[in-house]
């Protein structure tokens, strides 16, 4: 029996859904809105709970060609540039959690998983395919095109990201809300990179009201440089780059310590995210209906401030293969194992989402609480930073 997946998006979520998918056993069928896969984004970070998932698809060697594996997780004063506290990664993680920690571009992972999913056969895509409305049937879920194109599946799933189709249709719950912060991002050569920060570390720079977060990608060639600021939206949150953004950056740097300024200095070419997210998850029914599920950020746009948003993605994928694999019985067998799938997935990444908001306040905090944070750090760092109920989650798919 031929069962039948169409995936909406074809981001890490939803190449990393058609993989899962088709490792159990399912046929495929992906289809994104860009007309070739490019070079987005910037650099990602990947607890061991993501780089396991990684591995159990045998992905391990292929993502050490590309990654980094920082040494350890510091953190620092924005302003004086003091190490606050650390958590060693080196040995430990694997040791801890059965996989490294690392660092990555998100276009060497995107192209990774691309060249997994067709190598494993099994899985159509589709590009200059932007799903605009589906509908369900007796039989399935049906997309359709302006041309007049159809395509029938048994079940969908929308990985379209943040501005999701897919949700827009299934719960019609209006669009992510601007969380008030905006993300600067550059990648600075490594031979540029000054002196007292290039070091084999995920650096998180506290500062009132800002923080910024250094890690090297693109096997240690380039460090990571993303700055996350306190400020308005422009008036399209969509919009995700910008003219003219080197002074803003380092304008918004100018009370911070000589190490952070200099490498704001360094880097030429930045771009401008508006960060957008949703309430945390409030049950299983926000991620699936029926034979429709959303995965990935369609599911649960998260603040980037646990650094866990293409983790979760992954998690997600992981677990719908998990649930799909034994499927026989379309009809009823289907919503129920997306169902599952819901139910093993909604609390977690509600406790992600949650934790990633009160991140977001205590990285920036002031005053008095930032020094009670900054004590704490100095007694409590390594059991703060270490999080076992994140890094050493059972999600193996
Ligand atoms: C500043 C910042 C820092 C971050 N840092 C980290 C980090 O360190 N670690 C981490 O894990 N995560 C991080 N993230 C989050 C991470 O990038 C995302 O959570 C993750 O990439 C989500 O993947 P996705 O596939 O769900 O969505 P996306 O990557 O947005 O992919 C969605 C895809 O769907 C396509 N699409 C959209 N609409 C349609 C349509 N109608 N039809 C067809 N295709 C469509 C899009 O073109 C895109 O290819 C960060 C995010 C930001 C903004």
């Amino acid at each position: 029996m031929t069962r039948q997946l169409l995936v909406a998006g074809g981001g890490i979520g939803g190449l990393a859904a058609a993989l899962s998918a088709a490792r159990a056993g399912w046929e495929v069928r992906l289809y994104e809105q860009a007309q070739v896969f490019s070079e987005v984004g910037a650099g990602l970070q990947l607890g061991p709970n993501a780089t396991r998932i990684l591995q159990a698809w045998g992905l391990g060697h292929a993502l050490a060609q590309v990654a980094s594996f920082p040494k350890r997780i510091s953190a620092r004063s924005s302003t004086s540039g003091r190490e606050l506290a650390s958590l060693p990664l080196d040995g430990r993680c694997i040791q801890r959690y059965g996989a490294p920690y690392a660092t990555v571009h998100r276009s060497d992972l995107h192209e990774m998983l691309r060249r997994a999913v067709q190598a494993g056969g099994g899985v159509h895509l589709h590009l200059a395919s932007e799903v605009a409305h589906f509908e369900v049937v007796p039989e399935g879920v049906q997309l359709s095109w302006a041309d007049g194109r159809i395509v029938e599946g048994d079940a969908l799933v929308g990985a379209d990201g943040v501005w999701s189709a897919v949700r827009a249709q299934l719960l019609a719950d209006g669009p992510a809300q601007p969380t008030g912060h905006l993300a600067f991002r550059t990648l600075v050569p490594m031979a540029d990179v000054p002196a007292a920060v290039r070091r084999q570390e995920v650096a998180a720079w506290l500062g009132p009201r800002l923080h910024a977060v250094t890690y090297p990608v693109r096997a240690g060639d380039m460090l990571n440089l993303v700055l996350i600021v306190q400020g308005e939206p422009p008036e399209d949150p969509r919009a995700w780059d910008d003219e003219g953004l080197a002074a803003d950056a380092q304008q918004a740097l100018a009370g911070s310590c000589s190490a952070l300024q200099d490498l704001a200095q360094a880097a030429s070419a930045w771009g401008r995210w508006t960060l957008c997210d949703r309430p945390p998850l409030t049950g299983p029914d926000a991620m699936v209906r029926g034979r429709v599920a959303l995965l990935g950020d369609a599911a649960h746009p998260m603040r980037p401030f646990l650094a866990q948003g293409a983790g979760m993605a992954l998690e997600d994928a992981a677990e719908l293969g998990r649930c799909l694999g034994p499927v026989q019985d379309l009809e009823l067998g289907l919503p129920a194992a997306l169902g599952r799938y819901a139910m093993q997935r909604w609390q977690r990444v509600a406790r992600v989402q949650a934790r990633s908001r009160r991140n977001g306040e205590v990285f920036h905090a002031t005053g008095l609480q930032r020094l009670g944070r900054d004590l704490s750090l100095a007694v409590l760092g390594r059991r703060l930073m270490d999080l076992p109920w994140l890094y050493g989650h059972p999600n193996v798919g």
